[in-house]
Protein backbone atom coordinates (compact mmCIF):
# COMPACT_ATOMS: atom_id res chain seq x y z
CA UNK A 1 0.00 0.00 0.00
CA UNK A 2 2.74 2.37 1.02
CA UNK A 3 5.20 1.85 -1.59
CA UNK A 4 9.00 1.53 -0.65
CA UNK A 5 9.32 3.21 2.83
CA UNK A 6 12.54 2.38 2.99
CA UNK A 7 14.38 5.60 2.13
CA UNK A 8 12.39 7.81 4.31
CA UNK A 9 12.21 5.69 7.55
CA UNK A 10 16.64 5.52 7.30
CA UNK A 11 16.35 9.38 6.91
CA UNK A 12 14.10 9.87 10.44
CA UNK A 13 16.09 7.48 12.16
CA UNK A 14 19.36 9.22 11.07
CA UNK A 15 17.70 12.67 11.89
CA UNK A 16 16.43 11.07 15.39
CA UNK A 17 20.16 10.07 15.94
CA UNK A 18 21.72 13.44 14.72
CA UNK A 19 18.96 15.33 17.15
CA UNK A 20 20.49 13.03 20.06
CA UNK A 21 23.97 14.02 19.46
CA UNK A 22 23.15 17.69 19.40
CA UNK A 23 22.75 19.89 21.95
CA UNK A 24 19.45 22.22 22.09
CA UNK A 25 19.56 25.56 21.08
CA UNK A 26 18.47 27.78 23.80
CA UNK A 27 16.90 30.54 21.17
CA UNK A 28 14.32 28.27 19.62
CA UNK A 29 10.58 29.26 20.79
CA UNK A 30 7.30 29.81 19.49
CA UNK A 31 6.53 32.25 16.79
CA UNK A 32 2.86 33.85 16.11
CA UNK A 33 0.54 31.46 14.10
CA UNK A 34 0.04 33.55 11.36
CA UNK A 35 3.95 33.79 10.59
CA UNK A 36 4.19 30.18 11.03
CA UNK A 37 1.25 28.93 8.87
CA UNK A 38 3.36 31.37 6.34
CA UNK A 39 7.15 29.54 7.04
CA UNK A 40 5.84 26.16 7.12
CA UNK A 41 2.79 26.25 4.29
CA UNK A 42 0.80 23.06 3.65
CA UNK A 43 1.78 19.84 4.24
CA UNK A 44 -1.26 17.21 4.64
CA UNK A 45 -2.56 17.77 0.99
CA UNK A 46 -4.00 15.03 -1.69
CA UNK A 47 -0.59 13.93 -2.55
CA UNK A 48 1.17 14.76 0.67
CA UNK A 49 5.09 16.15 -0.07
CA UNK A 50 7.24 13.05 0.31
CA UNK A 51 9.17 12.21 3.07
CA UNK A 52 12.73 14.68 2.39
CA UNK A 53 10.57 17.89 2.29
CA UNK A 54 8.33 16.68 5.22
CA UNK A 55 11.30 15.97 7.40
CA UNK A 56 13.16 19.44 6.32
CA UNK A 57 10.07 21.11 7.09
CA UNK A 58 10.39 19.71 10.99
CA UNK A 59 14.25 20.59 11.13
CA UNK A 60 13.95 23.89 9.64
CA UNK A 61 10.95 25.36 10.86
CA UNK A 62 8.64 23.52 13.17
CA UNK A 63 11.15 22.35 15.44
CA UNK A 64 12.97 25.95 15.91
CA UNK A 65 9.20 27.09 16.92
CA UNK A 66 9.62 24.70 20.37
CA UNK A 67 11.30 25.81 23.04
CA UNK A 68 14.26 23.36 23.62
CA UNK A 69 13.28 22.04 27.13
CA UNK A 70 16.73 20.45 28.64
CA UNK A 71 19.51 23.06 28.22
CA UNK A 72 21.27 23.39 31.52
CA UNK A 73 20.18 27.33 31.43
CA UNK A 74 16.51 26.06 31.16
CA UNK A 75 15.21 27.28 34.41
CA UNK A 76 11.71 28.21 33.65
CA UNK A 77 8.43 26.56 34.65
CA UNK A 78 9.47 22.85 35.32
CA UNK A 79 12.43 22.22 32.56
CA UNK A 80 13.04 18.47 31.59
CA UNK A 81 16.26 16.71 31.11
CA UNK A 82 16.10 13.19 30.29
CA UNK A 83 19.09 11.41 29.91
CA UNK A 84 20.28 10.39 26.72
CA UNK A 85 19.57 6.83 26.72
CA UNK A 86 16.06 7.74 27.49
CA UNK A 87 15.70 9.82 24.65
CA UNK A 88 17.24 7.14 22.79
CA UNK A 89 14.70 4.79 24.07
CA UNK A 90 11.72 6.84 23.27
CA UNK A 91 12.30 6.21 19.73
CA UNK A 92 12.54 2.44 20.18
CA UNK A 93 9.09 2.35 22.31
CA UNK A 94 7.73 4.02 19.35
CA UNK A 95 9.41 1.15 16.47
CA UNK A 96 8.32 -1.34 18.89
CA UNK A 97 4.44 -0.65 18.92
CA UNK A 98 3.31 -2.08 21.88
CA UNK A 99 -0.15 -2.12 23.05
CA UNK A 100 0.71 -2.07 27.09
CA UNK A 101 -3.13 -1.15 28.10
CA UNK A 102 -3.57 -5.26 28.54
CA UNK A 103 -1.09 -7.56 29.98
CA UNK A 104 -2.23 -10.00 26.66
CA UNK A 105 -0.98 -7.77 24.48
CA UNK A 106 2.13 -6.17 26.41
CA UNK A 107 3.52 -8.39 29.29
CA UNK A 108 7.10 -7.84 28.61
CA UNK A 109 6.56 -3.96 28.24
CA UNK A 110 4.30 -4.39 31.24
CA UNK A 111 6.75 -6.28 33.13
CA UNK A 112 9.56 -3.63 32.54
CA UNK A 113 7.27 -0.50 33.78
CA UNK A 114 6.74 -1.99 36.90
CA UNK A 115 9.66 -2.84 38.03
CA UNK A 116 10.28 0.95 37.48
CA UNK A 117 7.04 1.46 39.81
CA UNK A 118 8.46 -0.92 42.12
CA UNK A 119 11.66 1.15 42.48
CA UNK A 120 9.39 4.12 43.52
CA UNK A 121 6.88 1.85 45.73
CA UNK A 122 10.35 0.94 47.84
CA UNK A 123 11.35 4.52 47.72
CA UNK A 124 7.67 5.65 49.37
CA UNK A 125 8.11 2.59 51.60
CA UNK A 126 4.80 0.93 50.62
CA UNK A 127 4.60 -2.63 50.35
CA UNK A 128 4.99 -4.80 47.83
CA UNK A 129 1.34 -4.87 46.66
CA UNK A 130 0.89 -1.45 45.63
CA UNK A 131 0.53 -0.79 41.65
CA UNK A 132 -0.24 1.40 39.62
CA UNK A 133 1.02 2.64 35.86
CA UNK A 134 1.86 4.79 33.77
CA UNK A 135 -0.11 8.12 32.98
CA UNK A 136 0.74 11.06 30.22
CA UNK A 137 1.16 13.66 32.92
CA UNK A 138 0.48 14.60 36.45
CA UNK A 139 -2.85 16.67 35.66
CA UNK A 140 -4.54 12.89 34.04
CA UNK A 141 -2.55 10.67 37.25
CA UNK A 142 -4.50 13.45 39.75
CA UNK A 143 -7.70 12.83 38.18
CA UNK A 144 -6.99 8.93 37.93
CA UNK A 145 -5.94 8.99 42.00
CA UNK A 146 -9.23 11.15 42.86
CA UNK A 147 -11.86 9.17 40.79
CA UNK A 148 -10.51 5.98 42.72
CA UNK A 149 -10.46 7.70 46.15
CA UNK A 150 -14.33 8.57 45.23
CA UNK A 151 -15.34 5.45 44.15
CA UNK A 152 -13.82 3.56 47.41
CA UNK A 153 -15.62 5.92 49.36
CA UNK A 154 -18.92 5.84 47.56
CA UNK A 155 -18.67 1.98 48.92
CA UNK A 156 -19.13 2.95 52.62
CA UNK A 157 -22.37 4.99 51.91
CA UNK A 158 -24.87 7.30 49.75
CA UNK A 159 -23.38 10.42 47.49
CA UNK A 160 -23.84 12.97 50.74
CA UNK A 161 -26.34 15.48 50.20
CA UNK A 162 -24.42 18.40 49.21
CA UNK A 163 -22.06 16.35 47.01
CA UNK A 164 -18.90 14.76 47.37
CA UNK A 165 -15.71 17.56 48.33
CA UNK A 166 -11.36 17.28 47.72
CA UNK A 167 -9.27 19.38 50.22
CA UNK A 168 -6.23 20.40 49.49
CA UNK A 169 -4.28 24.40 49.99
CA UNK A 170 -4.11 26.95 47.76
CA UNK A 171 -0.66 25.84 46.79
CA UNK A 172 -2.19 22.78 45.42
CA UNK A 173 -1.59 22.44 41.29
CA UNK A 174 -4.13 23.75 39.19
CA UNK A 175 -5.00 20.50 37.90
CA UNK A 176 -6.32 19.49 41.37
CA UNK A 177 -9.04 22.46 40.44
CA UNK A 178 -9.29 20.82 36.53
CA UNK A 179 -9.88 17.28 38.53
CA UNK A 180 -12.68 18.64 40.73
CA UNK A 181 -14.65 20.17 37.34
CA UNK A 182 -14.26 17.07 35.31
CA UNK A 183 -15.71 15.09 38.78
CA UNK A 184 -18.36 17.36 39.49
CA UNK A 185 -17.29 18.10 43.15
CA UNK A 186 -16.13 20.96 45.21
CA UNK A 187 -12.86 22.00 46.72
CA UNK A 188 -12.22 22.99 50.12
CA UNK A 189 -9.39 25.20 50.40
CA UNK A 190 -7.40 24.56 53.83
CA UNK A 191 -4.96 27.54 54.87
CA UNK A 192 -1.63 26.79 54.64
CA UNK A 193 0.80 28.10 57.85
CA UNK A 194 3.56 30.51 57.37
CA UNK A 195 6.05 28.25 56.04
CA UNK A 196 3.71 27.73 53.15
CA UNK A 197 2.97 24.40 54.15
CA UNK A 198 -0.95 22.77 54.83
CA UNK A 199 -0.80 21.21 58.40
CA UNK A 200 -2.12 18.13 60.04
CA UNK A 201 -3.81 20.61 62.17
CA UNK A 202 -5.41 22.92 59.43
CA UNK A 203 -6.67 19.52 57.14
CA UNK A 204 -8.22 18.35 60.70
CA UNK A 205 -10.19 21.55 61.01
CA UNK A 206 -11.54 21.40 57.99
CA UNK A 207 -11.88 17.94 58.14
CA UNK A 208 -14.01 18.17 61.60
CA UNK A 209 -16.59 20.56 60.16
CA UNK A 210 -17.16 19.30 56.70
CA UNK A 211 -18.91 16.55 56.00
CA UNK A 212 -18.85 14.72 52.25
CA UNK A 213 -14.91 14.68 52.16
CA UNK A 214 -14.15 11.98 49.79
CA UNK A 215 -10.14 12.86 49.42
CA UNK A 216 -7.54 15.12 51.03
CA UNK A 217 -4.52 16.27 48.31
CA UNK A 218 -1.18 16.78 49.56
CA UNK A 219 1.28 18.15 47.68
CA UNK A 220 5.30 16.96 47.99
CA UNK A 221 6.96 19.80 46.29
CA UNK A 222 4.87 22.77 45.23
CA UNK A 223 5.46 23.82 41.80
CA UNK A 224 5.62 27.63 42.60
CA UNK A 225 7.71 27.04 46.04
CA UNK A 226 9.12 23.62 45.89
CA UNK A 227 7.51 23.40 49.62
CA UNK A 228 6.44 19.64 50.91
CA UNK A 229 3.45 19.77 52.74
CA UNK A 230 3.94 18.05 56.65
CA UNK A 231 2.75 14.63 55.29
CA UNK A 232 2.86 12.79 58.26
CA UNK A 233 0.65 15.31 60.71
CA UNK A 234 -2.03 14.96 57.16
CA UNK A 235 -2.08 11.41 57.04
CA UNK A 236 -2.78 11.23 61.05
CA UNK A 237 -5.72 13.66 59.95
CA UNK A 238 -6.63 11.46 57.53
CA UNK A 239 -6.34 8.02 59.37
CA UNK A 240 -8.46 9.62 62.26
CA UNK A 241 -11.26 10.84 59.56
CA UNK A 242 -11.21 7.64 57.34
CA UNK A 243 -10.36 10.04 54.78
CA UNK A 244 -8.18 8.56 51.26
CA UNK A 245 -4.98 10.76 51.20
CA UNK A 246 -3.60 11.75 48.47
CA UNK A 247 -0.02 12.81 47.65
CA UNK A 248 0.70 15.08 44.52
CA UNK A 249 4.57 14.46 43.66
CA UNK A 250 4.47 15.49 40.68
CA UNK A 251 7.86 17.40 40.37
CA UNK A 252 8.94 16.70 43.84
CA UNK A 253 8.56 13.19 44.08
CA UNK A 254 12.16 12.52 42.72
CA UNK A 255 13.30 14.15 46.08
CA UNK A 256 12.42 10.83 47.68
CA UNK A 257 15.73 9.28 45.94
CA UNK A 258 17.82 12.02 47.53
CA UNK A 259 18.47 11.21 51.36
CA UNK A 260 19.50 14.76 52.18
CA UNK A 261 15.63 15.41 52.04
CA UNK A 262 14.28 12.18 52.52
CA UNK A 263 13.08 13.07 55.93
CA UNK A 264 10.96 15.84 54.22
CA UNK A 265 8.56 13.01 53.05
CA UNK A 266 8.16 11.65 56.21
CA UNK A 267 4.40 10.51 56.62
CA UNK A 268 4.36 9.30 52.51
CA UNK A 269 4.05 5.49 53.64
CA UNK A 270 0.96 6.29 54.85
CA UNK A 271 -0.57 7.77 51.55
CA UNK A 272 -3.24 6.22 49.46
CA UNK A 273 -1.82 6.62 46.36
CA UNK A 274 1.01 9.11 44.83
CA UNK A 275 2.05 10.60 41.71
CA UNK A 276 5.53 11.87 40.19
CA UNK A 277 6.27 12.88 36.53
CA UNK A 278 9.49 11.09 35.87
CA UNK A 279 9.79 13.74 32.77
CA UNK A 280 10.40 16.78 35.67
CA UNK A 281 12.65 15.50 37.65
CA UNK A 282 13.53 12.01 37.32
CA UNK A 283 15.59 12.27 33.70
CA UNK A 284 12.69 11.03 31.61
CA UNK A 285 11.29 12.04 28.24
CA UNK A 286 7.65 13.35 27.70
CA UNK A 287 5.48 12.17 28.66
CA UNK A 288 5.39 10.25 31.72
CA UNK A 289 3.62 10.27 35.02
CA UNK A 290 3.85 7.62 37.59
CA UNK A 291 0.77 6.67 39.51
CA UNK A 292 1.23 4.30 42.39
CA UNK A 293 -2.07 2.92 44.93
CA UNK A 294 -0.86 1.93 48.00
CA UNK A 295 -3.66 -1.23 47.57
CA UNK A 296 -4.69 -1.32 43.95
CA UNK A 297 -8.17 -2.82 44.44
CA UNK A 298 -10.27 0.31 44.40
CA UNK A 299 -8.92 1.76 41.81
CA UNK A 300 -9.38 -1.32 39.85
CA UNK A 301 -13.25 -1.50 40.67
CA UNK A 302 -13.04 2.28 39.84
CA UNK A 303 -11.10 2.30 36.83
CA UNK A 304 -11.83 -1.00 34.60
CA UNK A 305 -14.11 -0.42 31.53
CA UNK A 306 -16.52 -2.96 30.63
CA UNK A 307 -17.92 -3.95 27.23
CA UNK A 308 -18.55 -7.23 25.08
CA UNK A 309 -15.69 -6.30 22.89
CA UNK A 310 -13.13 -6.78 25.98
CA UNK A 311 -14.58 -9.71 27.61
CA UNK A 312 -11.42 -11.93 26.64
CA UNK A 313 -9.24 -9.75 28.82
CA UNK A 314 -7.58 -11.82 31.64
CA UNK A 315 -9.03 -9.57 34.61
CA UNK A 316 -6.71 -11.69 37.45
CA UNK A 317 -3.55 -9.95 35.79
CA UNK A 318 -1.84 -6.64 35.70
CA UNK A 319 -3.23 -4.52 33.30
CA UNK A 320 -2.50 -1.14 33.27
CA UNK A 321 -5.72 0.21 31.33
CA UNK A 322 -7.63 -1.17 34.49
CA UNK A 323 -5.81 1.28 37.18
CA UNK A 324 -6.58 5.08 35.33
CA UNK A 325 -8.14 6.81 32.79
CA UNK A 326 -7.20 5.11 29.65
CA UNK A 327 -7.34 1.79 27.54
CA UNK A 328 -5.25 2.46 24.58
CA UNK A 329 -1.76 3.46 25.73
CA UNK A 330 1.89 3.07 25.02
CA UNK A 331 4.52 1.82 26.85
CA UNK A 332 5.68 5.64 27.88
CA UNK A 333 7.34 3.86 31.15
CA UNK A 334 9.85 1.94 29.17
CA UNK A 335 12.19 4.88 28.34
CA UNK A 336 12.61 5.65 32.50
CA UNK A 337 12.96 2.03 32.87
CA UNK A 338 15.97 1.69 30.30
CA UNK A 339 17.39 4.70 31.95
CA UNK A 340 17.13 3.44 35.04
CA UNK A 341 18.60 -0.27 33.53
CA UNK A 342 21.82 1.64 32.31
CA UNK A 343 22.90 4.02 34.62
CA UNK A 344 21.56 1.66 38.01
CA UNK A 345 19.84 4.02 40.76
CA UNK A 346 22.94 5.18 42.30
CA UNK A 347 23.49 7.32 39.87
CA UNK A 348 19.67 8.45 39.69
CA UNK A 349 20.33 9.38 43.23
CA UNK A 350 23.58 11.14 42.68
CA UNK A 351 22.02 13.24 39.99
CA UNK A 352 18.89 14.00 41.82
CA UNK A 353 21.58 15.33 44.95
CA UNK A 354 23.60 17.25 42.65
CA UNK A 355 20.61 19.34 41.37
CA UNK A 356 19.59 19.98 45.28
CA UNK A 357 23.21 20.78 45.51
CA UNK A 358 23.09 23.65 42.74
CA UNK A 359 20.22 25.03 44.51
CA UNK A 360 21.60 25.11 47.21
CA UNK A 361 24.85 27.18 46.43
CA UNK A 362 22.62 28.96 43.68
CA UNK A 363 20.42 30.33 46.69
CA UNK A 364 23.82 30.92 48.65
CA UNK A 365 25.14 33.22 46.31
CA UNK A 366 21.52 35.09 46.75
CA UNK A 367 21.64 34.83 50.21
CA UNK A 368 25.41 36.45 50.06
CA UNK A 369 24.70 39.14 47.22
CA UNK A 370 23.48 42.73 48.22
CA UNK A 371 21.36 43.11 45.41
CA UNK A 372 19.05 39.86 45.54
CA UNK A 373 17.07 38.82 48.32
CA UNK A 374 15.30 35.35 48.54
CA UNK A 375 11.42 35.07 49.36
CA UNK A 376 11.46 31.22 50.94
CA UNK A 377 13.68 29.05 52.10
CA UNK A 378 14.14 26.39 49.24
CA UNK A 379 13.41 22.47 50.21
CA UNK A 380 14.07 21.56 46.92
CA UNK A 381 15.06 22.66 44.02
CA UNK A 382 13.08 25.93 43.30
CA UNK A 383 14.09 28.99 43.98
CA UNK A 384 12.04 32.23 44.62
CA UNK A 385 14.05 35.42 44.89
CA UNK A 386 13.90 39.26 44.21
CA UNK A 387 15.80 41.75 43.05
CA UNK A 388 14.60 44.59 46.01
CA UNK A 389 13.35 48.29 43.68
CA UNK A 390 11.89 46.48 41.06
CA UNK A 391 8.66 45.89 39.30
CA UNK A 392 6.94 43.81 37.41
CA UNK A 393 7.75 45.15 34.22
CA UNK A 394 11.29 45.37 35.07
CA UNK A 395 11.68 41.71 35.52
CA UNK A 396 9.60 40.98 32.15
CA UNK A 397 12.31 42.83 30.51
CA UNK A 398 15.24 41.47 32.30
CA UNK A 399 13.53 37.88 31.50
CA UNK A 400 12.77 38.51 27.63
CA UNK A 401 16.50 39.67 27.33
CA UNK A 402 18.30 37.05 28.86
CA UNK A 403 15.75 34.54 26.96
CA UNK A 404 16.69 36.29 23.35
CA UNK A 405 20.32 35.90 24.20
CA UNK A 406 20.05 32.34 25.04
CA UNK A 407 21.77 33.19 28.71
CA UNK A 408 19.07 32.02 30.89
CA UNK A 409 15.74 30.54 30.57
CA UNK A 410 13.77 32.11 34.14
CA UNK A 411 10.48 33.60 34.03
CA UNK A 412 9.14 35.61 36.93
CA UNK A 413 6.07 34.29 39.23
CA UNK A 414 4.07 35.55 42.18
CA UNK A 415 4.44 35.13 46.24
CA UNK A 416 2.42 36.24 48.41
CA UNK A 417 0.87 39.11 46.10
CA UNK A 418 4.59 40.49 44.51
CA UNK A 419 6.20 39.51 41.43
CA UNK A 420 9.27 37.50 41.94
CA UNK A 421 11.46 35.53 39.94
CA UNK A 422 11.60 31.53 40.49
CA UNK A 423 14.06 28.98 39.40
CA UNK A 424 13.76 25.28 38.76
CA UNK A 425 16.87 23.06 38.92
CA UNK A 426 15.92 19.58 37.30
CA UNK A 427 19.07 19.05 35.56
CA UNK A 428 22.62 18.06 36.43
CA UNK A 429 24.37 19.23 34.32
CA UNK A 430 23.24 22.42 35.33
CA UNK A 431 26.53 24.70 36.87
CA UNK A 432 25.62 26.99 39.99
CA UNK A 433 28.68 29.55 38.60
CA UNK A 434 27.07 29.87 35.09
CA UNK A 435 23.70 30.52 37.08
CA UNK A 436 25.57 33.08 39.59
CA UNK A 437 27.16 35.19 36.60
CA UNK A 438 23.68 35.34 34.92
CA UNK A 439 22.35 36.22 38.45
CA UNK A 440 24.80 39.43 38.14
CA UNK A 441 23.22 41.12 35.40
CA UNK A 442 20.03 41.42 38.19
CA UNK A 443 21.74 44.67 39.88
C1 LIG B 1 3.44 19.69 36.87
C2 LIG B 1 2.55 19.36 38.00
C3 LIG B 1 1.31 18.73 37.78
C4 LIG B 1 0.76 18.50 36.40
O1 LIG B 1 1.52 17.59 35.72
P1 LIG B 1 1.44 17.48 34.11
O2 LIG B 1 2.39 16.36 33.84
O3 LIG B 1 1.90 18.80 33.58
O4 LIG B 1 0.04 17.18 33.76
C5 LIG B 1 0.57 18.36 38.88
N1 LIG B 1 1.01 18.61 40.13
C6 LIG B 1 2.19 19.21 40.38
C7 LIG B 1 2.61 19.45 41.80
C8 LIG B 1 3.00 19.62 39.32
O5 LIG B 1 4.16 20.25 39.56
Amino acid sequence: MWGDEDEVVAAAVHYAWRRLKEEPDPKTGARPAADLAAAAATAVSPQGIGGAAALTLFDRVLSPATRAQNGPMNLAYIPAAPTRAALAFEAVTGAANIFAGTWESGAGAIHAENEALAWLTRLLGWPGTAAGCFVSGGTIGNLSALVAARAAAATTGPRPADGWKVVCADSAHSSIKSAARAMDVEVVTAPVDARGHLTGAAVNEVLDSTPGVFAVVATAGTTNAGLIDDLDDIADACERHGVWLHVDGAYGGAGLAAASVRHRYNGIERADSFIVDPHKWLFAPYDCCALLYRDPAPARAAHSQSAHYLDAIDRAVHNPADLALHLSRRARGLPFWFSLAVHGTDRYTQAVEQTLTTSRQVADAIRASDHLRLVTEPELSVVLFERPGWTAQDYAKWSARAAETGAMLCVPTQWNGATVLRMAFVNPDTRADDVIDVLRTLS
